[in-house]
């Protein structure tokens, strides 16, 4: 039998046997589909603890808080048909690597000969329990979070807190004064969405909050929170001395990585997720790395070529879609048919009627420069560097021009990037992009580079 024959064989044996994939959201729902549309015959079991099919949840934030779209009206279009074996509404509990089996809540278990880990993140919940547990205290990660808060401010409330502003806080902050909500935000950093963007932009974003009316506090944390007899929280002590009347509370603290169900599993698992190797493949704790266990998505920590192979956490919808794919591809490939996951990051976000968007990693940069377009406007791309090379862009209401970056980004470039010669701001030169120190307690931004290690956790969680 030639070499090629026993490939071809070995390959078409991967295309059979058992398939399981837990998380049943966006990566999840992407690789099956991916894997289907490789040619992949066998069975094929999706095991999600939410009770609905998959959904998607950048709208939560968006179009589902302004009442514009049912919460349930969120469902995620199928790409194709994906005969599967959905298990909806149980958890995986635990993962037996040596029986090959993924242990459920209700007492049973499911044998797998390929295994895909998509479990996401989730909200990190307000720190006291008595606190969390009052009528009107909300965080949003799911869409039945989404549901109860925007029956919350449909009702009106006389002011909301929403306490932490990075992405999806400065989001819902947004959707308040769309409302014509009264809103205040408290973040204990220096400004908004400074984890992910730095000090130069964070106080564009705080200006573009306080011009849309939002009373946003920084340098301030939440005390405490305190209710009335009926259990519904009515107001909340902040560090600077002032007790606010409040009867919603939005806990936007950032997430926690689903990763518990997989504490004896002997994988390389922590705070940051799931360590993997760029095909996706999951990392045991010794660093070696696995051949038929796969991660994607929010929980997935992989090194990237682009940065110093770091270990980077992306909490991106993109990452999500492309990582699902990538894994599905590997899964059914051997070595020479495997892809990379290599994504370049990016994000949007929508805020104070300004379209944001990012590429790269704007946190790896310590300087800043404004490329185009005019800051004090709202209407600008700015690209971070660092050493000399240029690793990150952002645009506000100028997304139009983040290829043009994405391809510097790629290239390694140099830092300042050639202008594009086209709209050039009167602010041309570097300076200081002003991103906190670790250790000074602010948001962790959604893009973390994790260190090398795959069993480091590379930084230090401070508690808020
Ligand atoms: C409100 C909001 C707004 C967002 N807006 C944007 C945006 O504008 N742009 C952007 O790029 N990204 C945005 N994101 C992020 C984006 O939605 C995520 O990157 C994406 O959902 C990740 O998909 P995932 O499948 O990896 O994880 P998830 O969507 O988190 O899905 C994981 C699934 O696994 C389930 N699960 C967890 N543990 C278990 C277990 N033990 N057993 C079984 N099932 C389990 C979870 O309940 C969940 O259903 C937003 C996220 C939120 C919450």
């Amino acid at each position: 039998m030639t070499v090629e024959l026993i490939g071809e064989l070995v390959d078409s044996f991967r295309r059979t046997g058992r398939i399981v994939i837990v998380g049943a959201s966006l990566a999840g729902l992407r690789a099956a589909e991916a894997l289907r549309d490789g040619g992949f015959s066998g069975s094929l079991t999706i095991i999600g603890d939410e009770p609905h099919e998959p959904y998607d949840r950048p709208p939560l934030s968006k179009q589902v808080l302004k009442g514009w779209v049912p919460a349930d009206h969120t469902k995620l279009p199928r790409l194709r048909r994906v005969d599967a074996d959905w298990r909806l509404g149980v958890a995986a509990t635990g993962l037996d690597r040596r029986a090959k089996r993924v242990l459920l809540a209700d007492g049973s278990a499911v044998e797998y000969d390929r295994l895909l880990i998509a479990t996401g993140v989730r909200a990190r919940q307000w720190p006291n329990p008595d606190e969390a547990a009052l009528d009107g205290v909300f965080t949003l990660r799911t869409r039945d979070d989404a549901a109860a808060l925007q029956a919350a401010l449909h009702a009106r409330p006389n002011r909301v807190l929403v306490v932490g502003s990075g992405f999806i806080g400065s989001e819902m902050a947004s959707v308040c004064r769309e409302l014509d909500l009264a809103v205040t935000v408290a973040e204990r950093g220096p400004a908004p969405l400074v984890g992910a963007l730095g000090g130069v932009i964070g106080e564009l974003a705080a200006a573009m909050q306080r011009d849309a009316g939002v009373d946003l506090r920084t340098g301030v944390s939440v005390l405490g929170l305190d209710g009335d007899d009926t259990g519904h929280v009515r107001s909340a002590r902040l560090s600077d001395g002032t007790t606010l009347p409040v009867d919603v509370v939005v806990a936007s603290l950032g997430s926690i990585r689903n990763v518990e169900w997989l504490d004896d599993a002997g994988l390389a698992t922590g705070f940051w997720g799931v360590a993997c190797d760029a095909g996706c493949r999951a990392f045991d704790v010794n660093g070696v790395v696995t051949d038929n266990i796969f991660v994607a998505g929010d929980v997935a920590r992989a090194p990237h070529v682009l940065y110093e192979y770091q270990f980077m956490s992306l909490e991106h919808w993109d990452n999500a879609v492309s990582g699902g794919e990538v894994a599905a591809n590997n899964m059914i490939n051997l070595e020479t048919g495997r892809r990379p996951h290599l994504p370049l990051p990016s994000f949007w976000s929508g805020q104070f009627g300004v379209n944001i968007k990012g590429v790269g990693v704007c946190s790896f940069g310590d300087e800043i420069v404004f490329t185009q377009g005019s800051p004090g406007e709202y209407r600008f791309a700015a690209a971070y560097g660092r050493r000399g090379r240029i690793v990150g862009a952002v645009t506000f209401n100028h997304g139009k021009w983040l290829p043009y970056y994405a391809d510097l980004i790629e290239r390694s470039a140099p830092f300042p990037p050639p202008p594009p010669g086209f709209d050039r701001p009167v602010l041309g030169e570097p300076m200081p992009a002003r991103f906190p120190d670790p250790r000074v307690p602010t948001g962790i931004p959604d893009v973390v580079l994790t260190g090398h290690d795959p069993t480091d956790r590379g930084a230090e969680f401070l508690r808020r």
